[in-house]
Protein backbone atom coordinates (compact mmCIF):
# COMPACT_ATOMS: atom_id res chain seq x y z
CA UNK A 1 0.00 0.00 0.00
CA UNK A 2 2.47 2.36 1.13
CA UNK A 3 4.71 1.96 -2.20
CA UNK A 4 1.50 2.72 -4.69
CA UNK A 5 1.04 6.10 -2.64
CA UNK A 6 4.63 7.18 -2.85
CA UNK A 7 5.19 6.42 -6.43
CA UNK A 8 2.49 8.37 -7.67
CA UNK A 9 2.94 10.87 -5.02
CA UNK A 10 6.89 11.17 -6.34
CA UNK A 11 5.84 11.22 -9.87
CA UNK A 12 3.85 14.07 -9.07
CA UNK A 13 6.12 15.53 -7.07
CA UNK A 14 8.79 15.50 -9.90
CA UNK A 15 6.46 16.72 -12.63
CA UNK A 16 5.15 19.95 -10.35
CA UNK A 17 8.37 20.42 -9.63
CA UNK A 18 9.98 21.18 -13.71
CA UNK A 19 6.90 22.55 -13.96
CA UNK A 20 7.86 25.13 -11.59
CA UNK A 21 11.17 25.55 -13.03
CA UNK A 22 10.55 27.68 -15.87
CA UNK A 23 8.77 30.46 -13.48
CA UNK A 24 12.24 30.62 -11.51
CA UNK A 25 14.83 33.27 -12.44
CA UNK A 26 17.88 32.29 -13.63
CA UNK A 27 19.49 33.13 -9.98
CA UNK A 28 16.69 31.25 -8.16
CA UNK A 29 16.93 28.38 -10.20
CA UNK A 30 20.94 28.56 -9.42
CA UNK A 31 20.66 28.87 -6.13
CA UNK A 32 18.03 25.68 -6.11
CA UNK A 33 20.21 23.41 -8.10
CA UNK A 34 23.16 23.66 -5.66
CA UNK A 35 20.97 23.18 -2.38
CA UNK A 36 19.35 20.48 -4.08
CA UNK A 37 22.80 18.80 -4.97
CA UNK A 38 24.41 19.17 -1.93
CA UNK A 39 21.64 17.61 0.17
CA UNK A 40 22.63 14.65 2.13
CA UNK A 41 20.32 12.53 -0.01
CA UNK A 42 22.84 12.46 -2.98
CA UNK A 43 25.52 11.24 -0.22
CA UNK A 44 29.01 13.10 -1.34
CA UNK A 45 28.20 11.96 -4.95
CA UNK A 46 31.35 9.84 -5.29
CA UNK A 47 31.71 7.73 -8.46
CA UNK A 48 30.56 4.61 -8.45
CA UNK A 49 28.01 5.06 -6.09
CA UNK A 50 24.14 5.46 -5.58
CA UNK A 51 24.78 9.04 -4.52
CA UNK A 52 26.34 9.58 -7.84
CA UNK A 53 23.59 8.06 -9.68
CA UNK A 54 21.17 9.65 -8.21
CA UNK A 55 22.95 13.35 -8.97
CA UNK A 56 22.78 11.99 -12.86
CA UNK A 57 19.28 11.39 -12.64
CA UNK A 58 18.35 14.74 -11.03
CA UNK A 59 21.09 16.36 -14.13
CA UNK A 60 19.22 14.38 -16.72
CA UNK A 61 16.28 15.62 -15.89
CA UNK A 62 17.27 19.46 -16.30
CA UNK A 63 19.16 19.40 -19.11
CA UNK A 64 15.44 17.94 -20.52
CA UNK A 65 13.83 20.64 -18.43
CA UNK A 66 16.36 23.11 -19.96
CA UNK A 67 16.25 22.00 -23.77
CA UNK A 68 19.59 20.98 -24.34
CA UNK A 69 20.02 17.80 -25.93
CA UNK A 70 22.88 14.90 -26.30
CA UNK A 71 25.71 15.09 -28.70
CA UNK A 72 24.12 14.96 -32.02
CA UNK A 73 24.79 11.28 -32.80
CA UNK A 74 24.82 10.01 -29.25
CA UNK A 75 22.04 7.88 -28.01
CA UNK A 76 21.81 9.63 -24.74
CA UNK A 77 23.55 11.80 -22.53
CA UNK A 78 25.83 9.00 -20.46
CA UNK A 79 29.45 8.33 -21.48
CA UNK A 80 30.54 5.09 -20.10
CA UNK A 81 34.23 4.68 -19.05
CA UNK A 82 36.52 2.38 -16.90
CA UNK A 83 39.90 3.68 -15.04
CA UNK A 84 42.10 2.00 -12.74
CA UNK A 85 42.02 4.03 -9.16
CA UNK A 86 45.52 5.17 -7.58
CA UNK A 87 45.34 2.25 -4.94
CA UNK A 88 43.46 -0.65 -6.31
CA UNK A 89 43.88 -2.92 -9.05
CA UNK A 90 39.81 -3.16 -9.98
CA UNK A 91 38.51 -0.91 -12.61
CA UNK A 92 35.74 1.75 -11.49
CA UNK A 93 33.22 2.43 -13.62
CA UNK A 94 32.74 6.83 -14.37
CA UNK A 95 29.82 8.22 -16.35
CA UNK A 96 30.10 11.20 -17.67
CA UNK A 97 26.90 13.63 -19.03
CA UNK A 98 27.60 15.02 -22.21
CA UNK A 99 24.88 18.04 -23.92
CA UNK A 100 25.41 20.03 -26.67
CA UNK A 101 24.02 23.11 -28.65
CA UNK A 102 25.31 22.96 -32.90
CA UNK A 103 26.59 26.21 -33.23
CA UNK A 104 26.97 27.86 -37.43
CA UNK A 105 30.96 26.20 -37.02
CA UNK A 106 31.88 22.57 -36.12
CA UNK A 107 34.73 24.44 -34.04
CA UNK A 108 33.82 23.95 -30.33
CA UNK A 109 34.13 25.14 -26.76
CA UNK A 110 33.60 22.62 -23.93
CA UNK A 111 32.33 24.13 -21.12
CA UNK A 112 32.82 21.73 -18.43
CA UNK A 113 32.07 20.83 -14.69
CA UNK A 114 32.33 17.63 -12.01
CA UNK A 115 29.47 16.48 -10.51
CA UNK A 116 31.32 13.61 -8.66
CA UNK A 117 32.94 14.76 -4.59
CA UNK A 118 34.53 12.59 -2.16
CA UNK A 119 31.59 10.27 -0.83
CA UNK A 120 30.98 9.72 3.02
CA UNK A 121 33.85 9.13 5.69
CA UNK A 122 33.57 7.68 9.01
CA UNK A 123 29.40 8.10 8.53
CA UNK A 124 30.24 11.75 7.53
CA UNK A 125 28.58 13.24 4.50
CA UNK A 126 31.13 15.45 2.21
CA UNK A 127 28.45 17.37 0.74
CA UNK A 128 30.78 19.05 -1.46
CA UNK A 129 28.41 22.50 -2.28
CA UNK A 130 31.18 24.30 -3.29
CA UNK A 131 32.94 21.49 -4.32
CA UNK A 132 31.53 21.34 -7.49
CA UNK A 133 27.78 21.74 -6.86
CA UNK A 134 28.79 25.06 -6.91
CA UNK A 135 30.45 24.62 -10.80
CA UNK A 136 27.44 21.65 -12.27
CA UNK A 137 24.66 24.61 -11.27
CA UNK A 138 26.67 27.23 -13.15
CA UNK A 139 26.62 24.98 -16.09
CA UNK A 140 23.11 24.29 -15.82
CA UNK A 141 22.39 28.21 -15.75
CA UNK A 142 24.66 28.67 -18.66
CA UNK A 143 23.12 25.89 -20.82
CA UNK A 144 19.44 27.28 -20.47
CA UNK A 145 21.22 30.52 -21.91
CA UNK A 146 22.96 29.38 -24.49
CA UNK A 147 20.25 26.84 -25.56
CA UNK A 148 17.90 29.89 -26.49
CA UNK A 149 20.90 31.26 -29.00
CA UNK A 150 22.80 30.07 -32.16
CA UNK A 151 25.68 30.18 -30.77
CA UNK A 152 28.77 31.03 -33.25
CA UNK A 153 31.04 27.73 -31.84
CA UNK A 154 29.23 24.63 -30.90
CA UNK A 155 29.32 24.68 -27.19
CA UNK A 156 29.40 21.35 -25.43
CA UNK A 157 28.23 20.72 -21.92
CA UNK A 158 30.54 18.35 -20.15
CA UNK A 159 29.70 17.09 -16.07
CA UNK A 160 31.78 14.98 -15.89
CA UNK A 161 32.60 11.67 -13.15
CA UNK A 162 35.49 10.90 -10.84
CA UNK A 163 37.55 14.60 -11.10
CA UNK A 164 38.15 13.51 -7.51
CA UNK A 165 40.09 10.22 -8.37
CA UNK A 166 42.54 12.25 -10.78
CA UNK A 167 40.81 13.52 -13.72
CA UNK A 168 39.37 10.64 -15.02
CA UNK A 169 36.27 11.69 -16.61
CA UNK A 170 37.64 14.20 -18.64
CA UNK A 171 40.93 12.09 -19.19
CA UNK A 172 38.67 9.42 -20.50
CA UNK A 173 36.52 12.60 -23.07
CA UNK A 174 39.71 14.06 -24.44
CA UNK A 175 40.62 10.61 -25.53
CA UNK A 176 37.37 9.31 -26.98
CA UNK A 177 35.86 12.78 -27.86
CA UNK A 178 32.61 12.64 -29.75
CA UNK A 179 34.41 15.10 -32.43
CA UNK A 180 37.08 15.27 -33.99
CA UNK A 181 39.93 16.76 -31.13
CA UNK A 182 41.09 19.19 -33.60
CA UNK A 183 37.73 21.13 -33.61
CA UNK A 184 37.61 21.64 -29.84
CA UNK A 185 39.19 25.09 -29.81
CA UNK A 186 38.81 25.50 -25.93
CA UNK A 187 37.70 23.99 -22.57
CA UNK A 188 35.84 26.34 -20.07
CA UNK A 189 35.88 24.88 -16.73
CA UNK A 190 34.40 25.50 -13.00
CA UNK A 191 35.37 24.01 -10.02
CA UNK A 192 34.32 25.50 -6.60
CA UNK A 193 32.80 29.52 -7.58
CA UNK A 194 30.68 29.80 -5.17
CA UNK A 195 32.50 31.41 -2.08
CA UNK A 196 35.26 33.86 -1.21
CA UNK A 197 35.72 36.05 1.63
CA UNK A 198 37.52 38.80 -0.62
CA UNK A 199 35.14 38.54 -3.91
CA UNK A 200 37.67 37.12 -5.61
CA UNK A 201 37.74 34.73 -8.59
CA UNK A 202 40.09 33.96 -10.76
CA UNK A 203 40.47 32.75 -14.34
CA UNK A 204 43.41 30.47 -14.46
CA UNK A 205 45.15 29.97 -17.74
CA UNK A 206 45.79 32.58 -19.70
CA UNK A 207 49.78 33.03 -18.43
CA UNK A 208 49.79 29.98 -21.12
CA UNK A 209 47.17 31.81 -23.67
CA UNK A 210 48.00 35.23 -23.60
CA UNK A 211 45.43 35.72 -26.21
CA UNK A 212 42.42 35.55 -23.96
CA UNK A 213 43.98 37.88 -21.75
CA UNK A 214 41.47 40.61 -23.11
CA UNK A 215 38.23 38.52 -21.96
CA UNK A 216 39.07 37.87 -18.62
CA UNK A 217 37.05 41.19 -17.42
CA UNK A 218 34.71 41.71 -14.64
CA UNK A 219 32.16 44.40 -15.66
CA UNK A 220 30.71 43.75 -11.88
CA UNK A 221 32.19 46.14 -9.62
CA UNK A 222 31.23 43.42 -6.78
CA UNK A 223 33.32 40.61 -7.96
CA UNK A 224 36.77 41.12 -8.72
CA UNK A 225 38.19 38.83 -11.65
CA UNK A 226 41.54 37.69 -11.06
CA UNK A 227 44.48 36.22 -13.71
CA UNK A 228 46.98 34.01 -12.33
CA UNK A 229 47.39 30.33 -10.94
CA UNK A 230 48.43 29.17 -13.89
CA UNK A 231 52.64 29.95 -14.18
CA UNK A 232 54.18 26.48 -13.98
CA UNK A 233 57.03 27.90 -11.93
CA UNK A 234 54.71 28.55 -9.14
CA UNK A 235 54.66 24.77 -7.92
CA UNK A 236 51.68 23.88 -5.73
CA UNK A 237 49.65 26.86 -6.85
CA UNK A 238 49.67 26.53 -10.45
CA UNK A 239 46.46 25.08 -11.04
CA UNK A 240 47.34 24.17 -14.11
CA UNK A 241 46.66 20.20 -13.57
CA UNK A 242 44.33 20.64 -10.08
CA UNK A 243 40.54 20.13 -11.97
CA UNK A 244 39.44 18.57 -15.37
CA UNK A 245 41.28 21.70 -17.31
CA UNK A 246 44.79 19.36 -16.62
CA UNK A 247 43.28 16.91 -19.22
CA UNK A 248 42.30 19.52 -22.15
CA UNK A 249 45.91 20.88 -21.57
CA UNK A 250 47.94 17.52 -22.15
CA UNK A 251 46.42 17.72 -25.50
CA UNK A 252 47.55 20.75 -26.28
CA UNK A 253 44.00 22.74 -25.62
CA UNK A 254 43.50 25.69 -24.81
CA UNK A 255 41.26 26.85 -21.22
CA UNK A 256 40.13 28.69 -18.72
CA UNK A 257 40.13 27.43 -15.37
CA UNK A 258 37.36 29.24 -13.08
CA UNK A 259 37.69 29.00 -9.61
CA UNK A 260 38.26 30.25 -5.81
CA UNK A 261 41.20 29.96 -3.45
CA UNK A 262 40.68 27.08 -1.20
CA UNK A 263 38.93 28.07 1.88
CA UNK A 264 38.81 26.35 5.66
CA UNK A 265 35.67 24.22 4.82
CA UNK A 266 37.87 22.77 1.01
CA UNK A 267 37.33 18.89 1.04
CA UNK A 268 35.48 18.56 4.47
CA UNK A 269 32.34 17.87 5.80
CA UNK A 270 31.73 21.45 6.16
CA UNK A 271 31.83 22.30 2.48
CA UNK A 272 28.06 22.91 2.78
CA UNK A 273 25.16 24.68 1.31
CA UNK A 274 24.41 27.13 3.79
CA UNK A 275 28.24 28.41 3.65
CA UNK A 276 28.36 29.91 0.37
CA UNK A 277 27.92 33.14 -0.98
CA UNK A 278 25.11 33.19 -2.61
CA UNK A 279 25.49 36.70 -3.72
CA UNK A 280 29.05 36.23 -5.01
CA UNK A 281 28.37 32.98 -6.57
CA UNK A 282 25.57 34.33 -8.88
CA UNK A 283 28.02 37.30 -9.44
CA UNK A 284 30.13 34.70 -10.83
CA UNK A 285 28.25 32.94 -12.95
CA UNK A 286 27.20 35.81 -14.64
CA UNK A 287 30.45 36.93 -15.46
CA UNK A 288 31.74 33.48 -17.08
CA UNK A 289 28.60 33.39 -18.79
CA UNK A 290 29.40 36.67 -20.30
CA UNK A 291 33.04 36.20 -20.99
CA UNK A 292 32.08 32.64 -22.75
CA UNK A 293 29.51 34.73 -24.70
CA UNK A 294 32.20 37.54 -25.73
CA UNK A 295 34.67 35.15 -26.48
CA UNK A 296 32.31 32.77 -28.59
CA UNK A 297 31.25 36.08 -30.31
CA UNK A 298 34.40 37.13 -30.54
CA UNK A 299 36.13 35.72 -33.77
CA UNK A 300 37.27 32.30 -35.45
CA UNK A 301 39.02 30.57 -32.36
CA UNK A 302 41.25 29.25 -34.61
CA UNK A 303 42.44 32.71 -35.59
CA UNK A 304 43.04 33.66 -31.70
CA UNK A 305 45.11 30.53 -31.14
CA UNK A 306 47.08 30.86 -34.62
CA UNK A 307 50.35 32.29 -32.34
CA UNK A 308 50.31 29.08 -30.52
CA UNK A 309 49.57 26.84 -32.85
CA UNK A 310 53.00 28.22 -34.86
CA UNK A 311 54.78 28.45 -31.64
CA UNK A 312 54.24 24.93 -31.20
CA UNK A 313 54.97 23.49 -34.69
CA UNK A 314 58.74 25.46 -33.88
ZN1 LIG B 1 36.59 20.01 -7.46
Amino acid sequence: MKKLFFIPFALLLGCSSLKNDSKLSPGDQLIKDIEILSSDAYMGRQTGTEGAEKARTYLISRLKAIGIKPYPGQANYESHFEFKPRNGTNAIKGINLIAAIPGKRAEAIVISAHYDHVGTRNNEIFNGADDNASGVSGLLQMAKYFAKKKPEHTLIFALFDAEEMGLQGAKAFVNNPPLNIENIKLNINMDMISRNDKNELYAAGSFLYPALKPYLISTNPNLKLMLGHDDPKLGRDDWTNQSDQGAFHAKGIPFIYFGVEDHKDYHKPTDEFQFIHQTFFKDAVNTIQQIVENIDKSKNLQTMFREKLISTKQ
